[in-house]
């Protein structure tokens, strides 16, 4: 017997939930994509979070299904408007790594009230790839994970 409490038992292994074994595939748009386009994608991919990348393929924005529908709601033609003008944009992104603890990425989307983070690498350390994405979606998968003690 350990003497440890179950509070103690659980908080370990909350510990050992990283990123890598929770994030789901990203789906990116480029910056010279429409609004139009980038609605398509969104329902196509079946998402509610796309990463917006450049021509070297780092991560340059994120767009958000709120964000598509304010852009929705103005006389623009969302065919010519390009996603760069809507986008949220570096260096204003939460981002995560994949060796990151679930635990903080929960926190870091309560603190920032969103829905999802991009799981990124970096070479040089200034422009980011993206090569996972992580959700409440995700995160609430973690938790029945916990729950069934696996
Ligand atoms: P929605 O806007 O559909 O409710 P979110 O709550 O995820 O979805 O997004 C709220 C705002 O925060 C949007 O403008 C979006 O561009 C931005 N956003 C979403 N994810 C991130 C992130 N990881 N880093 C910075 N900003 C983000």
């Amino acid at each position: 017997y350990t003497g440890k409490s179950g509070k103690q038992l659980l908080a370990e292994k909350v510990m050992k939930l990283t990123v890598k074994q929770y994030q789901s595939i990203p789906v990116v748009v480029k910056e010279s994509s429409s609004v139009y386009d980038a609605i398509c994608t969104m329902f196509l991919e079946d998402v509610g979070t796309l990463f917006v990348v450049d021509e070297s393929s780092s991560l340059v924005g994120i767009l958000s299904r709120k964000d598509l529908l304010r852009a929705s709601l103005g006389k623009q033609v969302l065919e010519t408007v390009p996603v760069n003008i809507i986008m949220t944009r570096m260096p204003n992104l939460t981002i995560c790594y994949k060796d990151d603890l679930i635990i903080d990425v929960a926190k870091k989307l309560i603190e920032k009230q969103i829905d999802a983070l991009p799981v990124v690498k970096s070479s040089d350390g200034t422009s980011y790839e993206v090569v996972g994405r992580i959700t409440k979606t995700n995160i609430t998968k973690a938790l029945v994970d916990l729950a069934n003690d696996e």
